[in-house]
C-alpha cells in the first residue's frame, strides 16, 4: 500500500486554521489528520517539524510557452519549476502560439501534460484566435477540458464583454480578465510618473488598467460573474472593494511583485523589472498590501511569464513584458506578508489556495480526510538568496540577490513527492 505520513508540522487549513498535526496519505490521498498517527511500518515517514504544511498552491496565472515558445519555457519545465516551488497545480494561459483557442489544441495539450510531476490545467481563448473579433466555441472548449476562458495578453472585447459573460457564466467556467486600455498604454513600458521621468522610458498611464476595471465590473453588475487579472493599482483595488460591497461578482487577484517592489525598484534599464501591468508607485503598492490583508484581493498568481535570456538583454524599450515566477511566489508572500505579520498564514492559505481552487472549481484547497493529497510544505526559517539557478528554462526575475525565507522543503501531488529541497 502506497503511504507517506508527514510528521509534526504545523498544519494551515484555511477555515479552520492552525495546529500541529500528523497527516497520513494513502494511495493518493489524505486518510487521517491527527495530533498524532502512528507510521505504519515500512511506510516512509517526513518529518516536519518546524514546517508549514499548507493546501496545495494553485496557481491561476501561468504562461508556460508551448507550443511557440519553447525555447523560453515548455509544459515540462513549467511543471518541474511548479514543483520546485511549491506550486502543486497551475492555470495555463491561451496565449501561445497559436493561442489555445480549439478543442483539438486543449485536448492535445492536456494530453501532453499528463503525467507531468505538478498539475496542470488549461484556460482556453475566450475570442477567436484571441482577435477579440467573435466568441469562441465556449462550449467545445469546456467538453475539450478547459476550466476557464480568458485572452490574457488582451484584454477582453468592450463590444460583446455582457454576451461573453453570460455565456461562460451559463457553462459554469469562469471569465478572467487582463484589464487594460491598450489605446491608454500606447507604447509605454513602464508606470507613468518619476520613474518613468527618471529612465527617460515612455509611460503607461493608470488609467490605462483603471478603464477597463471599471468596465468589466459594470458588465459584471448586469451580466455574471468576471474574475479581473494581475491588479497592481490603489484604485484597482477601491473599485474592486466597492463592487464587492455592493455585491457584484467580480474576484481578484493580484501577483508578488506588486506588493514587494514598486517603480523606484527599477533602477537601471533592466528589463527583468518590465512586466504588464507595470510596477506601480509605493502608494500603489502598499493599497496592495491592504487589499490582501483585508479580503478585497481574494488572490495571489504568479503571472509566471518566462523569456530568454536573449530576448530580455534588449533593455526596457525593446523587450518584451513578463517575469518568471513559480519559483519566488511562496517565498515572497511568506517573506513579505506572514513574518512582516501583514496577514496570517490561514489567510496566505486562502490566497494562494482556497480561493484559487474555489474559481477554478477544483477539489483542492483543503487539508481534510478524503481529499486529494497536494501539499505545500514551507520552511519559514531558512534563509536563501535567489539565484540564477531556476528549474525554469528561463531565469527573467527581477528579485534574483534577494534573501527570503519560506523556501519549499518539500512539494506532494496526489500523494507523491515531487519536490524535496536538498
Ligand atoms: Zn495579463
Amino acid at each position: 500500500m502506497q503511504s507517506l505520513l508527514i510528521k509534526n508540522g504545523l498544519v494551515i487549513d484555511p477555515v479552520s486554521g492552525e495546529a500541529l498535526r500528523d497527516i497520513l496519505i494513502e494511495r493518493g490521498r489524505i486518510s487521517r489528520v491527527s495530533p498524532r498517527i502512528r507510521p505504519l511500518s515500512g511506510s516512509p515517514v517526513f518529518d516536519a517539524s518546524g514546517l508549514w504544511v499548507f493546501p496545495g498552491f494553485i496557481d491561476v496565472h501561468v504562461h508556460a510557452r508551448e507550443p511557440g515558445a519553447e525555447r523560453s519555457e515548455t509544459l515540462e519545465t513549467a511543471a518541474q519549476a511548479a514543483a520546485a516551488g511549491g506550486i502543486t497545480a497551475s492555470l495555463l494561459m491561451p496565449n501561445t502560439s497559436p493561442a489555445l483557442a480549439t478543442a483539438a489544441l486543449i485536448k492535445k495539450y492536456r494530453r501532453l501534460a499528463s503525467g507531468l510531476p505538478t498539475r496542470l490545467y488549461f484556460s482556453a481563448a475566450a475570442t477567436a484566435w484571441r482577435s477579440g473579433q467573435k466568441i469562441s466555441d465556449l462550449s467545445a472548449l469546456k467538453k475539450a477540458g478547459a476550466l476557464a476562458f480568458t485572452d490574457d495578453g488582451s484584454c477582453l472585447p468592450r463590444g460583446f464583454l455582457s454576451g461573453l459573460i453570460k455565456k461562460a457564466c451559463a457553462l459554469g467556467l469562469p471569465l478572467l480578465d487582463h484589464p487594460e486600455d491598450f489605446s491608454r498604454t500606447g507604447r509605454g513600458v513602464v508606470n507613468s510618473g518619476p520613474a518613468a521621468l527618471r529612465l527617460g522610458l515612455p509611460g503607461i498611464p493608470q488609467e490605462a488598467e483603471l478603464l477597463a476595471v471599471i468596465g468589466d465590473i459594470l458588465a459584471a453588475a448586469s451580466a455574471g460573474p468576471i474574475h479581473l487579472q494581475h491588479l497592481s493599482l490603489a484604485s484597482s483595488v477601491a473599485a474592486l472593494a466597492a463592487a464587492k460591497k455592493i455585491g457584484w461578482p467580480v474576484t481578484g487577484e493580484t501577483c508578488p511583485h506588486y506588493f514587494t517592489l514598486s517603480d523606484s525598484s527599477i533602477r537601471t534599464d533592466d528589463a527583468n523589472f518590465k512586466m504588464k501591468p507595470p510596477l506601480r508607485s509605493r502608494a500603489d503598492k502598499l493599497a496592495v498590501l491592504d487589499a490582501l490583508a483585508d479580503g478585497t484581493i481574494d488572490i495571489i498568481a504568479s503571472d509566471h511569464a518566462p523569456h530568454e535570456a536573449r530576448l530580455k538583454a534588449k533593455g526596457f524599450a525593446g523587450a518584451p513584458f513578463g517575469i518568471t515566477g513559480l519559483e519566488t511566489l511562496a517565498p515572497l508572500c511568506v517573506t513579505e506578508l506572514v513574518l512582516k505579520n501583514r496577514i496570517t498564514k490561514k489567510r496566505l492559505a486562502e490566497l494562494a489556495s482556497y480561493n484559487p481552487a474555489r474559481l477554478l472549481g477544483l477539489e483542492g484547497g483543503r487539508l481534510l480526510p478524503g481529499r486529494q493529497a497536494d501539499l505545500t510544505i514551507l520552511d519559514p526559517q531558512r534563509s536563501r538568496r535567489v539565484t540564477e539557478k531556476f528549474a525554469s528554462k528561463s531565469a527573467n526575475s527581477p528579485f534574483i540577490g534577494r534573501a527570503l525565507k519560506g523556501w519549499p522543503a518539500a512539494t506532494i501531488v496526489d500523494g507523491k513527492m515531487v519536490f524535496l529541497a536538498s
